[in-house]
């Protein structure tokens, strides 16, 4: 399972909650908190994950491009665009 925003793998310490605390199983904690996205569009989540992701083994140009491969075939954003 991954996030079906950013991609990255969901585990029980990583994985989203409702505000009544059931886990949601499509989301992790940092893109979706108490009900609510945290990123309102694509763009806005490519910047933070490509400020967090990118190092010297993977240059910020290659993270971003992966990330805009990648983000749009996540459920979350194939929603957004219909
Ligand atoms: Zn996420």
């Amino acid at each position: 399972m991954v996030c079906q925003c950013c991609g990255m793998p969901l585990e029980d310490a990583t994985t989203s909650r409702e505000p009544d605390g059931a886990f949601n199983e499509e989301y992790c904690k940092w893109c979706y908190t108490d009900g609510n996205f945290v990123y309102s569009d694509q763009k806005e989540l490519t910047d933070f994950l490509v400020a967090h992701m990118a190092n010297e083994n993977w240059p910020p140009e290659q993270a971003r491009a992966y990330f805009e491969a990648e983000l749009p075939k996540l459920a979350h954003w194939k929603q957004k665009k219909q």
